[in-house]
C-alpha cells in the first residue's frame, strides 16, 4: 500500500433518514413524481446493454445553455468530487503545492494527499471570512489554489473582484468550487475569459436536489477542458445521470421558488439562532449556517439534539470543537430544528 494514503479513513457520514436530516447539505425537497416518471419512461425506451453516449453530448448542451458558457468549456462528471480529482490529476505533478484554506471542504486536502501533492493550508479569519491577503501571497508560490465560495462548513464567500485579483496574481491555477452558488447568485464565470488559469467547478447535488445521481461538472477555457476530459474516466457518466440531469435543468423552472423559499429560511433560521443564548452564528451565503456554541462541547449538544431526532453535522477541526453546521432544510424541519436546539440549551 503507498504510505500516501496511510493515513486516511474512509468517508463516512451519518445517513440516517428517519430524523430530520440536516447534514449533509442536500435539498430537502425531492424531485417531483412527474419528473421521475419522465425519467423512468425514457430509461425505459434506453438500451441498458450499450455504454453511454460519451461524452455526454445533451447534458452539455444543457450545461451550457444553463450556463451560458461555451460547449467546449463543459466536462461533466460522475459528482464534482470527480471532477475535482480529474482536474487536479490533469494540473499537478507528485510534489506541486496546492493551496487549500482551512476550514474548508476537506475533499480537495484529501485527493491532494492521494496524489501525492504538498498542501498548503492558509487558515481563515477569525470571523471564519477568507483571509484574501494571505491566499493571494500563498498563491505566488504555488502550482495550484482550490477553494469553495462559499466555503463548507463556514458559508462565507469570496467577492468576484476577490477571485479576479487572485487569479491575477497567482503562479499556478485557481480552482474555484461553486457547489452553493445558486444559493450565492454570484458566480466567477465571467472572469473565465479574461483569466485563462481559472477553473469553475459545480454540482447538481444541492439547488437541483440530486444528491443521489451525482453529476457535477467543470467549466473553462477549452484547452483545460480538454485535459481534464483526458484524465477523468470515460463512461463515468451512465444513462440515469444523463437522462434525470438533462430533465432537471431543463425543467428548472420550479427550483427557482424552492431555492428562494431556502434561501429565505436561512436568513431566518440564522435571525432566530441569534435570539438563542450562546449560540453565535456565521452569516452564511449557502444552504447552511455554522454556528458556535459558547458553553459546552459541540459533540454534547450534537448528542442531545440527535436524541430529540435532528440530525446535525459536527465537524472534525480542531478550530470546530465548539460548533455545528446545521443544513437548511424545508420550514417545517428547521422550526423543529430551531425548537430542539432551544430545548437543549435550556438543559442541564
Ligand atoms: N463541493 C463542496 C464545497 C461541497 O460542500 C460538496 C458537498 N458536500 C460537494 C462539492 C459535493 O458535491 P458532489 O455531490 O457533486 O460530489
Amino acid at each position: 500500500m503507498r504510505k500516501a494514503t496511510a493515513g486516511l479513513k474512509p468517508y463516512l457520514v451519518v445517513q440516517d433518514t428517519s430524523v430530520v436530516k440536516l447534514n449533509q447539505n442536500e435539498s430537502p425537497y425531492d424531485v417531483p413524481a412527474r419528473l421521475k416518471n419522465s425519467v423512468l419512461d425514457r430509461l425505459a425506451k434506453e438500451n441498458w446493454n450499450r455504454y453511454p453516449c460519451h461524452p455526454p453530448q445533451q447534458l452539455i448542451e444543457d450545461i451550457s445553455r444553463y450556463t451560458g458558457h461555451p460547449q467546449d468549456g463543459i466536462v461533466v462528471g460522475n459528482s464534482s468530487n470527480e471532477i475535482v480529482m480529474s482536474a487536479l490529476q490533469a494540473i499537478c505533478a507528485p510534489r506541486n503545492r496546492m493551496i487549500v484554506v482551512s476550514p474548508g471542504f476537506p475533499i480537495y486536502p484529501r485527493v491532494g494527499q492521494i496524489l501525492g501533492l504538498k498542501i498548503i493550508e492558509v487558515p481563515l479569519k477569525k470571523d471564519f471570512e477568507f483571509d484574501i491577503r494571505a491566499i493571494k501571497t500563498a498563491a505566488r508560490n504555488a502550482e495550484l489554489v482550490i477553494l469553495a465560495s462559499p466555503n463548507n462548513p463556514t458559508g462565507t464567500a469570496l467577492s468576484v473582484e476577490q477571485i479576479g485579483d487572485l487569479a491575477r496574481q497567482a503562479e499556478g491555477i485557481v480552482v474555484i468550487d461553486e457547489a452553493y452558488y445558486e444559493f450565492h447568485q454570484r458566480t466567477a464565470l465571467g472572469l473565465l475569459k479574461k483569466h485563462k488559469n481559472l477553473l469553475i467547478i459545480r454540482t447538481l447535488s444541492k439547488a437541483f436536489g440530486l444528491a443521489g445521481a451525482r453529476i457535477g461538472y467543470l467549466l473553462a477555457g477549452p484547452e483545460i477542458a480538454q485535459s481534464v476530459e483526458v484524465t477523468k474516466l470515460p463512461f463515468s457518466v451512465g444513462i440515469f445521470q444523463q437522462a434525470v440531469g438533462s430533465l432537471i435543468i431543463r425543467n428548472r423552472k420550479f427550483q427557482r421558488r424552492l431555492i428562494l423559499q431556502t434561501v429565505q429560511q436561512r436568513n431566518f433560521v440564522y435571525s432566530e439562532l441569534k435570539k438563542i443564548p450562546l449560540i453565535h452564528p456565521i452569516p452564511s451565503r449557502a444552504n447552511f449556517i455554522l454556528f458556535e456554541i459558547k458553553n459546552r462541547p459541540a459533540l454534547e449538544v450534537f448528542n442531545a439534539l440527535y436524541q430529540r431526532g435532528v440530525l446535525l453535522r459536527p465537524l472534525d477541526h480542531p478550530k470546530l470543537k465548539n460548533t455545528l453546521r446545521v443544513t437548511i432544510g424545508t420550514p417545517r424541519e428547521n422550526t423543529t430544528f430551531l425548537k430542539a436546539l432551544k430545548h437543549v440549551m435550556q438543559g442541564p
